[in-house]
């Protein structure tokens, strides 16, 4: 099933790992030749037909692919315009789109004979991710984790401990996300010769932005499929939410030379982002820099300090943006909006009671964006967002957020 996926598409990367005047390794002399073989690595899995029979072997039996396109027909007719159809990924095991990337990068470290995993996480979900296709291959595993991130998702810290997993909590910097993955990489440095790295999203030195948009391609690829099935055409406008970028591109990839489709991406606004940056909406309010090994819009102030982003959804929390969107972005080929804490808010009741689905809050953000556009489109047009997490993990912050006490419900 794979090769088609990397031949026809108009984006990069060039060899470089450069998306126009973003992406590229900006990494350490020690850093170098683990990336050159990890590269070469996966440039050879790419075109290997085994490789995919494994991938498309467990997407099915582990992971519950292909997920489903539904058509959210209650929602559709509360919004009065165009059809909305949701890409079920929060149906995926472990409860997001995390996984479709994991097993592809633990499969290379299988591949490389690397025994040890280590991988960064902010609100915990990919931590669970990279901790359960672990335990699945015996594999030990090691999640870096802020400090702070500790504390404010207990139950995915457990989570990943039960899975056999260890978990560092970071104190250096603000310990948040930005912090676990600078502790990852020298770790990386420091245990060259077992360890294998496994990043989340599509942010890191080339190759990860491109590996791990290729490995969540499955995503664009099954709605390409379902939408001609369903309506025997492409969708008009695809919405997808933003962290670093991996569900989104994930979704938008394999409609990138469809000139007619709309992409848009969908940041996290916070509380607002005039609001003295706290937000997370790099590419809407931040501007381009170097953070993680590559070159992309960051959150950062008048002296090129990285600032920590803000935002109800800890998932969307990350100062950065993925190298491709900031090229999309700028070559106009994308467009990127941000959207509120509160309008991500309203955008998770309605959908829990038109739908009977509690989303994450990642995509609530998207879904609040749909709520906007929809009303002011044709009946005939067609919107498919991702649904990339559901929203047990939330239930907490949003109990908060919404003034109720939880165990007091009464
Ligand atoms: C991690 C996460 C995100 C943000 O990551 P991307 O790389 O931007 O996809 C969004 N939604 C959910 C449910 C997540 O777990």
């Amino acid at each position: 099933m794979a090769n088609d996926l990397f031949n026809s598409f108009m984006t990069g990367p060039d060899e470089q790992g450069r998306f126009g005047d973003f992406g590229g390794r900006f990494v350490s002399e020690t850093l170098m030749p683990l990336i050159l073989s990890l590269e070469e690595e996966y440039e050879k899995a790419k075109t290997d037909d085994e490789f995919w029979a494994e991938m498309n072997d467990l997407w099915t039996h582990y992971v519950g692919r292909p997920s489903p396109l539904y058509f959210a027909e209650r929602l559709t007719d509360h919004l009065g315009g165009a059809k909305v159809y949701m890409k079920r990924d929060e149906l995926n095991h472990t409860g997001a789109h995390k996984i479709n990337n994991v097993l592809g990068q633990i499969i290379l470290a299988r591949r490389m004979g690397k025994t040890r995993i280590i991988a960064e996480t902010g609100a915990g979900q990919h931590g669970v991710a990279t901790a359960t296709v672990c335990a699945k291959f015996g594999l030990k595993c090691v999640v870096y984790m802020g400090a702070h991130d500790v504390e404010r998702q207990a139950p995915n810290v457990f989570r990943m401990r039960l899975l056999g997993a260890e978990v560092v909590p970071v104190t250096s910097g603000r310990g948040t996300l930005k912090d676990a993955m600078n502790d990852a990489l020298r770790d990386w440095v420091t245990n060259v010769r077992d360890t294998f790295y496994c990043i989340g999203t599509v942010a890191g030195p080339h190759p990860y932005p491109a590996m791990v948009r290729d490995f969540q391609a499955i995503i664009g690829k099954e709605v390409r499929e379902q939408m001609d099935a369903a309506e025997g055409r492409l969708p008009d406008t695809l919405i997808a939410a933003i962290g670093g970028g991996s569900n989104a591109m994930g979704l938008f990839y394999p409609f990138l030379d469809d000139k007619e489709v709309n992409i848009i991406g969908v940041e996290a606004g916070g509380k607002g982002v005039n609001a003295k940056m706290e937000h997370c909406a790099s590419l809407t309010g931040g501007r381009p820099g170097v953070l993680h090994g590559n070159r992309t819009y960051l959150l950062q102030d008048d002296d090129g300090q990285i600032l920590e982003g803000f935002s109800i959804s800890a998932g969307l929390d990350y100062p950065g943006i993925g190298p491709e969107h900031a090229w999309l972005h700028e070559i106009g080929r994308a467009k990127y909006v941000s959207i509120t804490d509160v309008e991500a808010l309203e955008a998770f009741q309605l959908c829990c009671t038109l739908e009977g689905i509690i989303p994450a809050l990642e995509p609530s953000h998207a879904l609040a964006h749909v709520m906007k556009l929809a009303p002011t489109l044709p009946k005939d047009h067609i919107i498919c967002m991702n649904m990339c997490g559901r929203g047990d993990k939330d239930i907490f912050t949003v109990a908060k957020a919404l003034g109720f006490e939880m165990g007091n419900f009464g």
